[in-house]
């Protein structure tokens, strides 16, 4: 069970405090990225302390979007930022929920491994927390752990305690506490307040852990003697309060940290040197230029249900914006509820049509009616997953006068089912974990559109599904007009769809947003923006 520890490996603790969604996730990345930008090795590791074994059977409304990584991972929404802002990819190592620690260490006590002993949460759970925060950290120079909750919820009390016990385990030198907090505004006395934040702090010395740095989200510029304030009764040095204002986009948090000089303060704690070799933030800078400063802009529209939570769609929004970046554009996302009556109003306004992955037949005859809308006015159209889905319906109605054509999700008796379960779903009986994740290879037609967005043959993307394009109906499809332009061929599963006789109509059985990054765009959303900067002329 003890995996070899890497002696040097130094640690960064982020908590959060006061409220929840303070932006640890987005903190702790932005962290990385100025901590990379000075050469160094880094890992990351989401501590989530609810009782699921993964997100993967969460309601995206409570929860947000469920990050597929490589390996096929379901896991929190914070690995998308870990990815975007590393520019690294994740693995299932790196995020770890309660559930997974307690099936582990149940899993051991069945096996007799703590023969003789009472197994307690300190320190068998402690422990175990320990050595997954100890195996990211094999083959890294830091790693940055975040713990998801906020203090004071009883909840992430075993995390905390384990995150206390390593500064005694590795030594000051070697461990660094960051605590988020919030610092709110109260309009009638026109003031910043901190004494939630003082409140915070206390709960967490309570515990046993001292903050090194205190990340403050403000509305309002934090001004050096409300700095002094907070450091005086949180016992945190001034210059170690650290000021995160509201941003007008994400990317320029790891800016403002270098501002303040955060990295130097965190390699000053941890007694490390930045690289001789080291890159800094010059090609980010660059591309938060572009961001701030577009050349045009475009409208485009995601078509799906989860419209008010938009954590649902956390990386296909990031993506779109990656697109834009690619084209110096800024992209207005028009949300639209498929089930909302002026629907049709709003896509007269847009340049381009998304629809997303998505779950459950409710809002479904809307998606394709989307879809057809989208086809029949040659409006550049991506479809995604679920989106992919109710294009071929469409197609197959429309096109192919398959006119009960539908996915078995949907409609299991369904007359034409050109969507119908994969064939290695069909015995599945415990729904978590199963769906088919993670990354697959994927061949690309010459001579398609699919080919000009990549402009390679052999490509690989992540999924998340359990549904596929039925290939009884291929060749009906395919003399209707639909080209399979790219497939998994081992399976031959379809990947890439697209209409030969529409300006810009791709749909994907994969999540591209998965791997979009700021600094590298992904080539779906570069095209699919270019064609609708090209459409809205
Ligand atoms: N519900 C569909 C399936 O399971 C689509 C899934 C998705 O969009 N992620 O195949």
């Amino acid at each position: 069970m003890k995996p070899t520890e890497n002696k040097n490996c130094k640690y960064i603790f982020v908590t959060g405090g006061v409220v929840s969604s303070l932006g640890k996730g987005v903190t702790s990345a932005a962290i990385g990225r100025c901590l990379i930008g000075n050469g160094l090795r880094v890992g990351m590791l989401k501590l989530d302390p609810y009782i699921n074994v993964d997100p993967g059977t969460m309601n995206p409304y409570q929860h947000g979007e469920v990050f597929v990584t490589e390996d096929g991972a379901e896991t929190d929404l914070d690995l998308g930022h870990y990815e975007r802002f590393l520019n690294m990819n994740m693995q299932r190592e790196n995020n770890v929920t309660t559930g997974k620690i307690y099936e582990e260490v149940i899993l051991a006590e069945r096996e007799g491994k703590y023969l003789g002993k009472t197994v307690q949460v300190i320190p068998h759970i402690t422990n175990a927390i320990k050595e997954r925060i100890r195996k990211v950290g094999q083959r890294k120079e830091v790693v940055i752990v975040e713990v998801g909750g906020t203090v004071g919820d009883i909840e992430s009390l075993p995390f905390l305690e384990a995150i206390r016990q390593m500064k005694i385990d590795h030594g000051a030198g070697n461990v660094f506490y960051t605590h988020v907090t919030l610092i709110p505004y109260l309009k009638s006395s026109d003031e910043l307040k901190t004494k939630p934040t003082q409140h915070s702090v206390g709960k967490l010395r309570e515990i046993g852990i001292e903050p090194n740095v205190l990340v403050c989200r403000t509305e309002k510029p934090l001004e050096l003697d409300l700095k002094e304030k907070i450091g005086l009764f949180c016992n945190v040095p001034v210059q170690n309060i650290i000021a995160a204002p509201d941003v007008s986009t994400i990317y320029e948090i790891p800016l403002l940290f270098k501002e303040q000089k955060l990295d130097a303060i965190l390699l000053a704690c941890l007694n490390l040197k930045p690289k001789k070799n080291r890159k800094g933030l010059q090609n980010w800078i660059e591309m938060v230029q572009k961001i701030k400063f577009p050349k045009k802009e475009v409208n485009i529209a995601i078509a799906g249900k989860y419209m008010e939570l938009k954590d649902s769609y956390k990386s296909l929004i990031e993506a779109l914006i990656h697109g834009g970046i690619s084209q110096e554009a800024h992209v207005n996302i028009r949300y639209i509820d498929v089930t909302h009556p002026d629907l049709w109003d709003q896509l007269k306004l847009v340049s381009g049509i998304l629809v997303p992955g998505g779950f459950g037949d409710r809002g479904i005859e809307s998606k394709i009616a989307v879809v057809s809308y989208a086809r029949t006015h040659n409006i550049p159209f991506l479809g995604i997953c679920l989106g992919m889905q109710c294009a071929v319906i469409d197609i197959a109605r429309h096109l192919a006068h398959l006119k009960e054509a539908n996915s078995t999700e949907f409609n299991p008796h369904a007359k034409h089912p050109v969507i119908h379960m994969l064939a290695e779903q069909k015995n599945i009986e415990k729904l978590g974990g199963t769906m088919r994740l993670g990354v697959y290879p994927c061949k690309i037609k010459k001579n398609t559109m699919g080919f000009t967005i990549y402009k390679k043959e052999n490509i690989s993307e992540r999924h998340r599904h359990r549904y596929e394009l039925n290939n009884k109906f291929r060749k009906k499809l395919e003399t209707a007009g639909l080209v399979i332009s790219g497939e998994y061929t081992q399976k031959k599963l379809s990947e890439i769809i697209e209409l030969k006789t529409h300006p810009w109509f791709v749909a994907v059985q994969f999540h591209p947003e998965l791997k979009s990054r700021p600094l590298e765009p992904h080539p779906i959303f570069k095209e699919f923006i270019k064609a609708a900067l090209t459409y809205g002329k």
